[in-house]
């Protein structure tokens, strides 16, 4: 646990912004062990303090979990000279020790899961785990029979190895053909990679889903929120 300041740790926490989160406190709506506190300044000490905001316990943990939307444009990385990063969609007090999960392309859209938690990363991007990822994508090209048992069986995009088995399902096969595509691995932009492979071109691509987690429609582009206890248990 850390002694911190009340305003900065309910900043921390998420429930504003510090200037937001002083007018709550000397409102009288923050209590500390059930005394109501008045002094943004308080110290607290964290994972010890009950801290409770209009009646509503601020549980303090230690990983947080956020799903991103990411929209094209953006670069998956924590810091960049030249491109935004996709944490600067996220507010200054949430973005604190985040780092995304894998990467997505700066063009690439979707699901991407945003952490402090540097053994779930590790165990959701070892090779070992095969963990599910869906993509959707356009496809410049007519993506037909033989591109699925291609996937299915392993492509040759130039790696030490062949792609492991992948699901190719098509939703509309035409001159620009649309897809979803499950793959276990995470080689360097694997789904363009393989899609070259069959002489095809992916001209959009998002990321559906990556294990237990699925980009619903209720996450518009650009938006995040963070993940629910059934989400994060599953991840365990
Ligand atoms: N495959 C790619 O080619 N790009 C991505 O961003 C993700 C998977």
């Amino acid at each position: 646990s850390e002694i911190i300041r009340l305003d900065k740790y309910l900043a921390d926490m998420g429930c504003g912004t510090r200037s937001q989160v002083k007018q709550m406190i000397r409102k009288g709506q923050v209590e500390i062990n059930g005394e109501k506190i008045k002094k943004p300044e308080q110290k607290i000490t964290t994972a010890q303090d009950r801290v409770c905001v209009a009646g509503k316990e601020i549980r303090y943990e230690k990983y947080r979990y956020y799903l991103l939307h990411k929209p094209a444009g953006y670069v998956s990385a924590t810091t960049d000279n030249r491109d935004k990063t996709v944490l600067e969609l996220l507010p200054e007090n949430i973005r604190r020790e985040l780092f995304p999960v894998g990467r997505l392309d700066k063009d690439t859209e979707g699901l991407l899961l945003l952490t402090n938690d540097g053994e779930l990363a590790h165990r959701l991007l070892s090779p070992k785990k095969h963990v599910d990822k869906t993509y959707y994508a356009r496809i410049d090209g007519k993506v037909d029979e033989e591109d699925q048992r291609a996937f299915l069986q392993g492509v040759d995009i130039g790696d030490e190895t062949k792609t492991a088995p992948a699901k190719l399902e098509i939703l509309k096969s035409a001159d620009i053909s649309e897809i979803l595509l499950t793959i276990q691995e995470g080689r360097f932009h694997q789904v363009k990679r393989m899609f070259q492979a069959r002489d095809k071109q992916v001209i959009y691509l998002k990321r559906m889903t990556m294990g237990p987690l699925v980009l619903g429609d209720d996450l518009p582009k650009g938006n995040y929120r963070e993940l629910c206890e059934e989400e994060r248990k599953a991840l365990e």
